[in-house]
């Protein structure tokens, strides 16, 4: 057999090709490009709001395994770790909310409806309404029991991906006290769930025993009796017994379990205070108190937390609540109470813009922005227990947090101008980067002065008119209902029919909103069903066809088959003075005959990006002269359509 070095040939030529591939591996292994490491993360030169009231410039940050595991004034290099350039941003700890209601027993009414509602509905709440605004800690109130407890594993298991939640479970309350025949009215269920009904010490300690076994982290009653407006129901509640009340706190107490207390009222927040509670929710909202109150002294003595939720008070039937609010919150904050930020959201039907909201009233309540801030950070985390953990942008503390394009130190609103925001480390919502489109400079037909357009059930109809677009860039947009003048609005818009200034008026019910877009921002301001609007919303390039359908004529004449825009809603739903954004479509060619005349037309689809699923609106716009000719909507594969064209009017 021939052999070479004395290994048989065979051998030789196995053992060389075995070398060669290990080679080729090692070199494959070795230029092979790396990954980023998992759950690290490096956000270089960025403003870093501490959360404790201070801040601090050009800040490097270094998140490992869900915590801030170095900040440094130099830029932080780490290999294979992703980084993000913080150049003119500004991160800080996210927002901690200790007063909100995820489920508040209206949408469900037996455990049922419950159990689809936390599987179906609970992970949109949280990316839609709750983690893009920043919020990554909440303290549930009375949710109901059987849909709070399961929500609250399957967070911390990490099967549902959520801020992190504390809970209290049912609320204790008089027989017919506040929840249970307030929220407790929409269902049985839900008033078995949210109240803990209490007469007798026997109930109280039975109560107890049920939430210390349950695991709840704080327990909470309610405090009031009297009148009480639930939506347009004057109800009169039940208040607890003083005797139970001191119960429930020191039992609690004796049981690992602080108790908080819903109060509206001086005389009763006077007699909590005495009897040790931990937290006050809502406060004194029945008069104005001055520093030298003697209750600020024995509130200051007690030690007891404060929960403010001041935008709540924008709700109340009684308005002189929400100056007592703001005032009151302002002369307890001087005084050194511990104050924590809490809103009453109901997520279920509201976004985290509410918490954007409590931010600014404290501010106008004389807060600084920084101050304010405070509020819902570190003060949060001390209220919640959890201040060795979270509340801060410091080494050791969770990575909760969110990182803006503008700086809320400066102006409060700026808070709305979130780029990301991390939960322990991982990104949980980015902003989608808003795309422009090149639309071509558009022209209405020669002459054209207006145009009508009537809905086919014949309640409504609106004109156009068009006559000052080429002199200044003005079209204004008139709505009738049932005969009678319902909105009036005028566009300024651009050549490609992108609004830059809007002006709505709807005196029906107290609306009136100016919005002016500027360097990308559209702020808006005004008054939407009386209540104040102050908002602002980031598009950059992108369009803002708040015309929406009368903007369609610039698409068409467009290049393009599909554009997104923008426009702020002014219905009724959820999207109600916030900006939504649209995908039309070009979907064909149609031939409409209206009032025996037939227009060649180009079909458009539109949708609402996040409920795309939910309503497709159509269009047929006539390629001749680019106006509309009829709307409508796609049901299914039914075709429905709502409006027509009437009449154009021409110079003559
Ligand atoms: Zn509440």
């Amino acid at each position: 057999m021939p052999s070479v070095f004395g290994i048989p040939l065979i051998g030789f030529i196995q053992m060389v090709l075995g070398a060669v591939v290990l080679i080729f591996l090692g070199i494959k292994f070795l230029t092979r490009p790396k990954k980023n490491k998992k759950g690290e993360l490096i956000i270089n030169d960025v403003h870093i709001i501490i959360g404790d009231g201070t801040e601090s410039n050009h800040q490097s940050i270094y998140i490992k395994n869900g915590v801030i595991a170095e900040v440094s004034a130099q830029p932080i290099q780490k290999k294979n770790v992703q980084v993000i350039d913080g150049t003119g941003k500004t991160l800080m700890p996210g927002l901690i909310d200790s007063h909100i209601h995820i489920q508040g027993g209206f949408s469900c009414h037996n455990e049922d409806e419950s159990d689809i509602f936390l599987n179906e509905k609970m992970p949109q709440i949280f990316n839609e309404n709750v983690l893009p605004y920043g919020i990554t800690t909440i303290k549930d109130l009375d949710a109901p029991k059987h849909f709070i407890y399961k929500l609250r594993d399957k967070i911390r298991s990490g099967e549902m991906e959520g801020p992190e939640l504390l809970i209290v479970g049912p609320n204790f309350t008089a027989p017919d006290g506040h929840p249970a025949n307030t929220l407790g009215s929409n269902s049985k269920w839900a008033r078995s769930e949210m109240a803990i009904e209490i007469d007798t010490p026997e109930q109280v300690s039975a109560g107890i025993k049920e939430l210390k076994e349950a695991g709840v982290d704080f327990l909470k009653f309610t405090y009031q009796g009297g009148d009480y407006w639930y939506f347009d129901h004057k109800l009169t509640i039940r208040k607890i017994d003083k005797e139970l009340m001191k119960q429930i706190i020191r039992e609690g107490k004796e049981n690992g379990l602080n108790s908080t207390a819903h109060v509206f009222y001086y005389d009763d927040v006077k007699e909590l205070l005495e009897a040790g509670i931990y937290g006050i929710e809502h406060g004194i909202l029945d008069r104005d108190i001055e520093p030298d109150d003697p209750i600020v002294a024995l509130w200051k003595k007690s030690g007891a937390r404060f929960v403010p939720t001041v935008n709540a008070m924008t709700y109340e039937k009684d308005t002189t609540r929400m100056a007592h609010s703001v005032h009151n919150l302002k002369v307890l904050y001087d005084a050194g109470i511990p104050i924590a930020m809490g809103t009453d959201n109901m997520f279920e039907q509201m976004t985290g813009e509410v918490e954007h909201k409590e931010l600014a009233y404290y501010v106008e309540a004389g807060l600084t922005p920084m101050q304010a801030i405070v509020l819902a950070t570190k003060n949060g985390a001390e209220h919640l227990g959890i201040a060795g953990r979270k509340g801060q942008v410091k080494v050791g503390m969770e990575a909760d947090l969110i990182l803006l394009d503008k700086n809320p130190v400066e102006n409060i609103s700026n808070i709305q101008f979130i780029d990301r925001v991390f939960l322990k480390g991982k990104a949980v919502y980015s902003q989608k980067p808003i795309q422009s489109f090149d639309i071509p400079d558009y022209t209405y037909p020669r002459d054209l002065i207006s145009a009508e357009y009537a809905s086919t059930d014949g309640k409504q109809c609106r004109t156009i008119n068009y006559d000052r677009y080429e002199s200044e860039r003005i079209i204004t947009q008139i709505t009738f209902k049932d005969g009678e003048k319902w909105a009036e609005e005028e566009f300024t818009v651009d050549r490609s029919l992108s609004a830059t200034k809007w002006v709505y008026k709807r005196p029906s019910d107290n609306t009136e909103i100016n919005a002016v877009k500027e360097n990308g921002v559209i702020k808006m301001t005004g008054s939407f069903k009386g209540k104040p609007q102050d908002k602002s919303f980031q598009i950059g390039e992108g369009l803002w066809y708040q015309m929406m359908d009368m903007c369609f004529p610039a698409f068409v004449n467009a290049k393009l088959d599909e554009i997104l825009f923008y426009s702020i809603g002014t219905g009724d739903n959820r999207g109600a003075m916030s900006l939504g954004e649209f995908a039309a479509k070009k979907i064909g060619t149609e031939d409409v005959t209206v009032d025996d005349k037939t227009y060649s037309c180009v079909k458009i689809s539109l949708v609402l990006t996040i409920f795309s699923w939910a309503w497709t609106g159509l269009f047929w716009v006539d390629t001749a002269t680019g106006q509309l000719v009829q709307s409508g909507v796609k049901k299914g594969n039914k075709e429905k359509v709502e409006w027509q064209l009437k009449k154009l009017h021409y110079k003559k």
